[in-house]
């Protein structure tokens, strides 16, 4: 049974290439973040081969005994971290949790109120090619022009206009606050549930640096790999036992097979990362980072939708600069300096161009950037994006240069070095 290098060149490769990637760039895509060992030795592990479809005890294949303790791991830390009475660890993807949500609650042509897509939702919140938007009557709020802000008083209007049966708060591209209260009042006032989709600021809440959704809503999603740190996948939290008994059945046997055994036990591992006291800290200084790199990009002219951040994330208006999220992107992967494009509120761009980027700091802060690293970067970003704003498809000497700094940076604070 030979090593992968020899047994398959090719694959080993991409994968050794992808490492010397990640090693060399700075990560500022929101929703990645930089797994520890632990968490992907759990993953690499021989649980991938184990077929356990049900729950801990009570499972349809024989030979599960060990596999139910890494399950039973993963759901009591998840309970323990989000202080809540319910988890189901097994969603493949941040998807998949929502979907289940839908499935336990909801009936084909239900009408559900989430944040559209072009205001900072996910495609799971009711976007027209979405299965969410598909099979249910899918109403959506935005946020104000004014001041980029969720418009309480709009989704208040929405909800009572259209008699939702679910309300869906959370979104991908949302850098404040959201007030879980006030949309509990609103799903209370139309009889609606409240769903509340965290994936973006799970880790925050874990680390006890953003209010948590859990108190107020009647189930929570999220995904394990964004701030939360760690495998892909889901998972889906509540405190109503009740309800947990329809998610569970919505999970398996609604909408998947056999649950991923392998990730599930990367799953508790990251989950008891989090649990420790250092995540805490990890959380704050994720937080404490964006708001310096937001902080620096206004100072140098940049426009930031909602005028700052309240998370791990920034939302970049490149209007003011004349240039375009997708020419934003590719010149600043040029550079070394990975994030993508995004809309921003009221757009004129078409999806594909954009006139924003979307800046976050989870993955940089794991490899030990501060706020001195992250106001370093925004300098780079300016030098850059102004260099393209001057010199258009001839800003490759810029480029050249900080790309040369940033891998110099990157050195300095090396992840999985040995590997
Ligand atoms: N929900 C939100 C708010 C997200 O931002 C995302 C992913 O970006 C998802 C759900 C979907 O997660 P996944 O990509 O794991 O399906």
């Amino acid at each position: 049974d030979a090593p992968l290098a020899q047994s398959d060149p090719d694959l080993a490769a991409a994968i050794k290439n992808e490492l010397g990637r990640q090693q060399s760039q700075i990560e500022l895509i929101a929703s990645e973040n930089i797994v520890s060992r632990a968490v992907l030795e759990a993953q690499g592990s021989v649980l991938t081969n184990k077929y356990a479809e049900g729950y801990p005890g009570r499972r349809y294949y024989q030979g599960c005994e060990h596999v139910d303790v890494a399950e039973k791991l993963a759901i009591d830390r998840a309970k323990k971290l989000f202080n809540c009475a319910f988890a189901n660890v097994q969603p493949h993807s941040g998807a998949q949790a929502n979907g289940a949500v839908m499935l336990a609650l909801l009936q084909p042509g239900d009408t559900i109120l989430g944040m559209s897509l072009d205001a900072g939702g996910h495609l799971t919140h009711g976007a027209k090619p979405a299965l969410s938007g598909k099979w249910f009557n899918a109403v959506q709020y935005g946020v104000r022009r004014e001041d980029g802000l969720i418009d309480y008083d709009e989704v208040q209007s929405l909800a009572r206009q259209h008699k939702p049966r679910m309300i869906i708060a959370g979104g991908s591209a949302y850098s404040r606050h959201i007030d879980f209260a006030r949309f509990r009042e609103i799903a209370d006032s139309v009889d609606a549930y409240l769903f509340v989709d965290m994936a973006h600021f799970a880790g925050l809440v874990a680390g006890g640096v953003h209010p948590s959704p859990l108190p107020h809503a009647h189930v929570v999603t999220t995904t394990t790999h964004k701030t939360l740190r760690g495998p892909r996948g889901g998972m889906i939290l509540s405190n109503d036992e009740d309800l947990g008994k329809k998610i569970n059945s919505a999970v398996f046997p609604g909408l998947q097979g056999g649950p991923l055994m392998h990730v599930i036990a990367a799953k508790a591992v990251a989950f008891g990362e989090a649990l420790r006291p250092g995540f805490k800290a990890y959380a704050a200084s994720v937080v404490e980072n964006a708001q310096a790199l937001g902080e620096r990009l206004r100072e140098k002219g940049f426009d930031l939708v909602s005028g700052g951040t309240d998370t791990h994330l920034v939302l970049v208006d490149l209007r003011p600069k004349g240039i375009t999220g997708k020419a934003a992107d590719e010149a600043l992967e040029r550079s070394g300096i990975t994030c993508n494009k995004n809309g921003v509120p009221f757009d004129p761009q078409k999806p594909f161009i954009t006139s924003g980027i979307r800046l976050g700091t989870p993955a940089c802060t794991t490899r030990g950037f501060g706020v001195s690293e992250f106001q370093l970067v925004g300098d780079w970003i300016t030098e850059i994006l102004e260099g393209l704003a001057r010199n258009g498809a001839d800003n490759g000497a810029i480029e050249a240069d900080v790309r040369g700094r940033v891998k110099a940076l990157c050195e300095t604070f090396p992840i999985y070095s040995g590997f």
